[in-house]
């Protein structure tokens, strides 16, 4: 074939491949036009999954009827001109592709009426052929109705899931939307059904509200921004117990632009880590603000991804003030629980029982005390005891830091668990869970503090490992001889451990901490690598070097594991997230036996 100039229909058809992929794709480019035009009200209605129709109405400023036809040129944008700095942009558009890219795979039909005029127009533009502009008369505000998506590209039509999985598709896209704007009303119905409301109130909570219902606004902690720094962090996420099966619950939002991050979902996830199980995720909404000429917004065709100037930065700032607000608030689990579905099964933070004063199973619950409330001014975690108690180490009467209170060791059972009382109720505790906790705290201090402590093997072991994991132990010898062991390369397929973190020496032999090493490295095969895999790595030593299911333990071996675990700073669950202890509350032991 000779060399052709495609026709500038047909160019605009592979182009709008790169826009426009699926239904949703569509919904987003015209809600983010709706958004960009201030509109407070954003209305969506589809049809078959949105292959059928489309139909987004705002009440924003609208289009000029003498620019509407303009509005469906390639490259026609009112949002950046020539001068226009491409990296601070502040608009959701600014490459004037969509309503091309869209027209071009569709029938299009426009109707709008800008803010300062009297009459509206209508522009219908078919499959890229354009119709005349008339007038009509019409709301303030723009109506587009893209109906046919793909009729002329049969092989991107084929490519369309069920009704039902496209539906969903937009459903969780705008449901996202509607979370980084709250300020704004949203709808969505399709087919006749209504599939999403919100309030458009401002507040984040109403949007959760809308979105994913009461209950989970209702549990969900406030992030507060250092409002004085010039990158920031805030808006709501989930307590430990109410975790979901899938990431889709974390919602980001940079400078007001929804995105999608794989990073920064993961560094929201990490600092859940501990809390709730694996392979249980968190409900968050995360909104960053960062010095606009910190984020690239224009690195990919959907606008879906941003480039960081600083992204190291940002992750570990969502990290912590991540952590730091679950940390303070995570709950001890109540009996019972661990069978409910949909939440972990980790019990409701004080501030959450306070305010529903029902268990999950309908049990009313004891409230349990914990640092949290001291620093949260979350609407929702209300404390009536004194911040400063709490402040106040010294003083034997209180638990400083989570809820454990002081518990008397009654024994132990099935040489597995060990039974205590305490002030409100009876006290379960599994002894590996509850003392992988404590040397997982113990092992992480000294390793933070970069003063992990060795033993030397009496005898050196040699252990034999495939290529590919020999590459990843020389690659990370540092950082395994930091915490401890004392390894080195022998030959081009074995290690020779000489030496084994402190906690282990007590606990495994020889050849046992050679397969405590191997495990450590499949684990960092399996594509885990820095933070993260610095705890698990220490989660694994600690569970290696803790007292196993049945063992039996003296009173007194008892009594001091529990006095060590009132002083572990998160008390609740082992290093894996889960429960360490789990309580009766008096109360539910007084209903059991009819006495009240
Ligand atoms: P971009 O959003 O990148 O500018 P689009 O093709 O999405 O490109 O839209 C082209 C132009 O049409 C926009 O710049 C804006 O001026 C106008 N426009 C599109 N949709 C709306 C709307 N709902 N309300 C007001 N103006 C709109
Ligand atoms: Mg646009």
């Amino acid at each position: 074939m000779p060399i052709n100039v495609l026709s500038e229909e047909f160019a605009s058809r592979i182009a709008a491949g790169e826009v426009i992929e699926r239904p949703a794709s569509v919904v987003k480019e015209l809600v983010e036009n709706s958004l960009d035009a201030s509109s407070t009200r954003i209305d969506v209605d589809v049809l078959g999954g949105g292959a059928t129709s489309i139909v987004v109405v705002d009440n924003g400023h609208g289009i000029s009827s003498d620019e509407l036809s303009l509005a469906f040129e390639r490259f026609a944008t009112s949002k950046i001109d020539e001068s226009s700095d491409l990296i601070s942009i502040d608009t959701l558009g600014f490459r004037g592709e969509a309503l091309p890219s869209i027209s071009s795979v569709a029938r299009v039909e426009a109707v709008s009426r800008y803010s300062e005029m009297d009459a509206g127009a209508r522009y219908v533009i078919d499959f890229g052929k354009p119709g005349k502009v008339e007038s009509v008369g019409a709301p303030q505000g723009t109506r587009v109705q893209v109906s046919g998506l793909f009729t002329n590209v049969p092989a991107r039509r084929k490519f369309l899931g069920s009704t039902a999985k496209e539906l969903s598709r937009i459903q969780s896209m705008l449901s996202s939307l509607a979370l980084v704007y709250p300020n704004v009303a949203f709808s969505l119905t399709a087919d006749g059904r209504e599939r999403l409301r919100t309030l458009g109130s401002g507040k984040l909570v109403d949007a959760i509200s809308g979105i994913y219902g009461a209950e989970v606004a209702s549990h969900m902690l406030e992030l507060e921004p250092d409002e004085s720094a010039a990158f920031t962090v805030d808006g709501l996420a989930s307590t430990p117990s109410m975790n979901r099966s899938n990431r889709t619950y974390i919602t980001i939002a940079v400078n007001g632009r929804w995105i999608q991050s794989r990073r920064l979902s993961y560094a929201i996830e990490q600092a859940y880590h501990g809390f709730i199980p694996e392979r249980r995720f968190p409900i968050a909404v995360v909104r960053i603000r960062t010095p606009m000429d910190d984020v690239d917004a224009n690195v990919h065709p959907a606008k879906a991804e941003v480039r960081f100037l600083r992204e190291d930065l940002i992750f570990s700032l969502v990290q912590r003030s991540i952590r730091g607000l679950v940390s303070d608030t995570a709950p001890v689990h109540e009996l019972g629980t661990g069978r409910t579905g949909g939440s972990s099964g980790l019990l409701l933070t004080s501030g959450d029982l306070q305010k529903t004063k029902i268990g999950l199973d309908g049990n009313s619950v004891s409230p349990v005390i914990n640092r949290g409330a001291k620093r949260l001014s979350n609407p929702f975690v209300t404390s009536n005891l004194e911040p400063n108690a709490f402040l106040n180490e010294s003083n034997p009467s209180l638990t400083p830091k989570e809820a454990l209170p002081v518990l008397r060791v009654i024994g132990q059972t099935r040489e597995t668990y060990i039974l205590a009382e305490g002030p409100t109720g009876i006290y379960m505790i599994d002894q590996h869970a509850a003392h992988e906790r404590i040397t997982y705290e113990r092992v992480k201090e000294k390793f933070v503090q970069r003063a992990s402590e060795s033993q030397p093997l009496l005898e050196p072991v040699t252990v034999e490992l495939s290529p590919t994991v020999m590459v990843i132990a020389v690659t990370n010898i540092g950082v395994l001889n930091e915490i401890g062991w004392g390894i080195e390369q022998f030959g081009n397929e074995s290690l020779i451990i000489r030496s084994v973190p402190s906690a282990l020496a007590t606990r495994v032999s020889g050849d046992g901490a050679g397969q405590v090493l191997v495990q450590i490295l499949d684990d960092l095969t399996d594509g885990g690598s820095g933070e993260s895999w610095q705890d698990r790595m220490l989660a694994t030593i600690a569970c290696h070097s803790s007292v196993r299911a049945g063992q039996v333990l003296s009173t007194e071996e008892c009594k001091d594991l529990i006095r060590q675990l009132e002083n572990a700073r998160h008390p609740n669950t082992c290093p894996h997230g889960r429960p360490t202890i789990v309580q009766i509350a008096f109360g539910d032991l007084e209903r059991e036996f009819k006495r009240k």
